[in-house]
């Protein structure tokens, strides 16, 4: 496919590594997978200085489900890349220069990928530097479009049918349009999307692609009508449901990262399990005025569901309605850690910024959190969409 335009948010091309400024690292607390082809090549490697290194600390990863996680290096017992040197500079680098890196250390934590003849740049939020330009923007985000500038390293091609490309676009313009819709709070805005997604759902897939340019619009002028928070505030929580998905969350999850955990288990504390479901509704309510009077928190939020809307969601790799599940279920978590976090937050941005940072490298690449997310959905008799809807109000 020829590529003819490039699309990409605003704040991409301020991003700059920060290196040993940063507070975190890239190449600490998670898989590294390395690409099939530098794989390969790292196998063949005749360097000395590098040769018996990557022997010993790189190794094919069997659980795969694609060539850009064919192998993966070894992290150490302090969970970093056992190809850092002691100065935490990385050998391969040092060695034989960055044309030398695997595809995920070149291009981390930018990530490209085409959709017929547009290519789509973004960044992501489990880098700090990256995560401050995307949630910390007042004005939210703007997208420009250019002519393109292939990347040097491979990128994910995604291919959609001219009627699946109509469709996607349409869901996803009104996606990014009801969230940045700020005259009401965010959650009246994710119900209506909720609203839209379910209509969809209940069409048959043909009838879907005929009406969603004429439901996204109708859908979008909901958003202008002023009465519009009071019918959404209707739409009754179902604490069993948010009890089930909190407990996973907070108890039976455990990241690699101490961060995280510490946020979590904070959270568990704050929250009351307690046999009644009242109890569990008291205790997320508690700080829920302070987190709902937020202004950076509320914009950083919307940030990052329009970041995630803009770099995830694609027809041809989930359909509207998992990816809204996906949306949601990371609303009501990240909302649950400031809450559970609300007695000791002021919600400044270098507290709003960590937390979402370490939130996304601790759940967003690990399989376990959204494998399990996904069961705990789909335990309901409802449709998909109406649970998932049940997780906004609190
Ligand atoms: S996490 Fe981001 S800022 Fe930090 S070292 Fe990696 S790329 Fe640089």
């Amino acid at each position: 496919m020829n590529i003819v335009k490039e699309l990409k948010p605003t704040y991409f091309d301020d991003f700059k590594c920060i290196g040993s400024e940063c507070e975190d690292t890239c190449c600490a607390g998670w898989n590294i997978g390395i690409d099939k082809k530098s794989f390969k090549k790292y196998r063949k490697e005749t360097n000395p200085n590098l040769k018996s290194l990557l022997q010993k600390n790189v190794s094919r990863n069997r659980q795969a489900t694609s060539d850009y996680h064919y192998g993966q290096f070894k992290m150490d017992d302090q969970d970093k890349c056992s190809m850092l040197n002691e100065e935490n500079l990385c050998t391969i680098q040092l060695t034989s220069g960055e044309e030398a890196l695997c595809h995920t250390c070149t291009i981390y934590p930018r990530s490209a990928k085409s959709i017929n003849d547009s290519i789509e740049k973004s960044l992501d939020t489990s880098c700090p530097e990256a995560a401050r330009l995307i949630l910390l923007n007042p004005n939210g985000i703007d997208f420009v479009e250019v002519e393109p500038e292939l990347p040097k390293y491979n990128f994910a091609q995604h291919r959609q049918s001219d009627e699946q490309n109509q469709y996607f676009w349409a869901n996803r313009m009104f996606m990014i349009s009801a969230l940045q819709h700020r005259v009401h709070p965010l959650e009246v805005r994710l119900i209506v999307i909720g609203l839209y997604v379910k209509k969809l759902e209940e069409l048959e897939p043909a009838e879907r692609f005929v009406q969603a340019q004429t439901l996204s619009s109708q859908y979008l002028a909901y958003l202008d009508d002023a009465n519009i928070t009071d019918l959404t505030t209707q739409i009754k929580p179902n604490y069993d449901f948010q009890k089930a998905l909190t407990l996973f969350f907070l108890k039976d999850f455990s990241a690699r990262s101490s961060r995280f955990n510490q946020l979590a288990s904070c959270t568990f504390d704050e929250v009351n399990f307690g046999d009644s479901t009242e109890s569990f509704a008291q205790s997320l309510l508690n700080y829920k005025t302070q987190y709902d009077q937020s202004e950076l928190l509320q914009i950083a939020l919307e940030n990052y569901l329009v970041n995630l809307t803009f770099a995830e969601y694609n027809e041809s790799k989930e359909d509207i309605i998992s990816f809204y599940t996906l949306l949601i279920t990371n609303f009501s978590l990240i909302r649950l850690l400031f809450i559970g976090n609300g007695h000791k937050f002021s919600y400044t941005n270098e507290e709003i910024v960590a937390t979402i940072q370490i939130f996304s490298k601790s759940c967003l690449h690990n399989t376990t959190y959204i494998n399990n997310v996904k069961k705990i959905i789909s335990t309901k008799q409802y449709s998909q969409t109406s649970q998932t809807i049940n997780l906004i109000n609190i």
